[in-house]
């Protein structure tokens, strides 16, 4: 589940693949039936689409595809930058190339995590998704494998930003690792935690650790499954979403790259203020009335 943080942590992070990344994952399709035991809840179907749907899996594919077919034309133009603007703290001159990934429900799938709690009854808890990190058994999402092993053969720096906290690298770097994506050392992972000198940070937003970036890298594309991954984003309600991202929308499908995810992420507190003191049954009234029925 979600982070329940501040709208910030929207960025927080969640879902996974595999190296040799099956389109499906096996074990799901095979597992008895839930019994009719278990209440219901709201994640049900964005889990089970995450887990089975088979479309899940070529959304992913064919945006990595497209994504690679690009990369080198990026590579090439030196004038060709991801950063947004506020965000790119150095002139791009004479800096190596990277891409910029965030890793939960981005290159890794922790769909596992959120099915043990729609099965549980449980709701996200820092110590229980710490727990699951550590198992480091987040498989790769399809076409991440390729993508990044891709822009990495042909020397483009592959890195991490990710608000998974900082003290979880270890489990997250060896997970990275199992998954087959490439890590080229503890730099590529900037956690939430990492200080950035001379950046003051705004709650869990990942623009100083973009800035840390644009420092050494030109950087050529990004991905993300949650708008926080590419922008700042300052008010989290509609308005301010698409505040957020409309200087942007030429770049989508070029030089950002956004994968979906139905089960968390700043869209959902967006829907009730972004108050998770609220009791559940308000939060849910909110949602419900955000509904359009026509
Ligand atoms: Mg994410």
């Amino acid at each position: 589940m979600p982070l329940r943080l501040p709208a910030s942590l929207l960025a927080f992070a969640l879902l996974a693949g595999c190296a040799a990344t099956p389109l499906r994952h096996p074990e799901v399709v095979s597992s008895p039936a839930a019994p009719a035991t278990v209440a219901a809840n709201d994640n049900l179907n964005a889990v089970a689409w995450t887990q089975t749907a088979i479309e899940h899996d070529l959304i992913y594919l064919q945006t990595y595809r497209d994504a690679e077919a690009g990369l080198l034309a990026a590579l090439q133009d030196q004038g060709w930058d991801a950063l947004a603007k506020d965000d790119r703290a150095a002139p791009l001159r004479g800096l190596k190339p990277a891409v910029v990934l965030d890793i939960d429900e981005t290159v890794l799938d922790n769909s596992p995590y959120q099915a043990r709690l729609v099965k549980s009854g449980g709701e996200y808890n820092e110590a229980d998704w710490a727990a699951w990190c550590k198992e480091e058994a987040a498989r790769a999402l399809p076409g991440a494998v390729a993508f990044t092993r891709f822009a990495a053969r042909h020397g483009i720096a592959v890195i991490y930003i990710s608000n998974r906290a900082k003290d979880l690298d270890q489990a997250t770097l060896a997970n990275l690792r199992k998954a087959g994506l490439p890590v080229s050392g503890p730099e590529a992972f900037l956690g939430l935690g990492t200080f950035v000198e001379g950046c003051e940070q705004i709650g869990t937003e990942k623009g100083c650790r973009r800035q840390l970036v644009s420092r050494k890298y030109r950087v050529l594309m990004q991905f993300g499954d949650q708008i926080g991954d590419f922008v700042t984003v300052l008010a989290n309600n509609a308005a301010g979403r698409h505040r957020a991202m409309a200087p942007y929308m030429d770049w989508i499908g070029r030089r950002w790259f956004v994968l979906p995810n139905p089960t968390y992420g700043s869209w959902e507190p967006a829907l009730f203020n972004n108050d998770w003191s609220a009791p559940p049954a308000e939060r849910r009234r909110q949602k419900i009335d955000a509904l359009r029925s026509e």
